[in-house]
């Protein structure tokens, strides 16, 4: 297991629709440890693949930091469940900026674990923010995309001068 180097704005693979996850094997396995590690590494509550330069839709999820509560998740699929929420926000591939986002308060996540099978799930509080926040990795979203034009200009300028 490894932690790997991140990709950081504006590598090009942040903004690419990630490929589904066709095969369930050991490779893909030994590719979600690698996530959670580099995510603990850096202190992060997510990580999805192509953050560390894979386009595939896989994420790794541990609002909590305890360990054993790790979700793993390939090929999701989220829907809104209500509500609204709008905390603040911030991104490993986005270094030295945060911003309030609006989001649903409630999703309901589809997907498949390591091993293929089906996962169903129903998330509030941060998790959800969470799962919106990797999710939209994999479609090339990055939280900054939710913002204003002058909000995000504002933001990067100052991340800039901060860096
Ligand atoms: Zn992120």
């Amino acid at each position: 297991m490894s932690v790997l180097p991140l990709c950081v704005l504006p590598h090009p693979v942040l903004r690419q629709q990630a490929q589904p996850v066709d095969s369930f094997t050991r490779g893909l396995r030994r590719m979600a440890m690698d996530l959670l590690d580099t995510m603990y590494a850096n202190d992060g509550v997510g990580l999805a693949a192509p953050q560390v330069g894979w386009s595939l839709q896989l994420f790794v999820a541990n609002p909590s930091q305890q360990a054993g509560r790790e979700l793993i998740v390939a090929n999701p699929v989220l829907e809104p469940a209500g509500g609204r929420a709008r905390i603040v926000e911030g991104c490993l591939s986005v270094p030295k900026a945060w911003h309030r986002v609006r989001r649903s308060a409630r999703v309901r996540l589809r997907g498949q674990d390591l091993s293929g099978h089906p996962l169903v799930l129903e998330a509030e509080g941060l998790l959800a923010i969470v799962l919106q926040h990797e999710v939209d990795h994999l479609g090339g979203r990055l939280f900054i995309d939710r913002l204003s034009w002058w909000q995000r200009r504002r933001l990067l300028w100052r991340a800039a001068r901060n860096a």
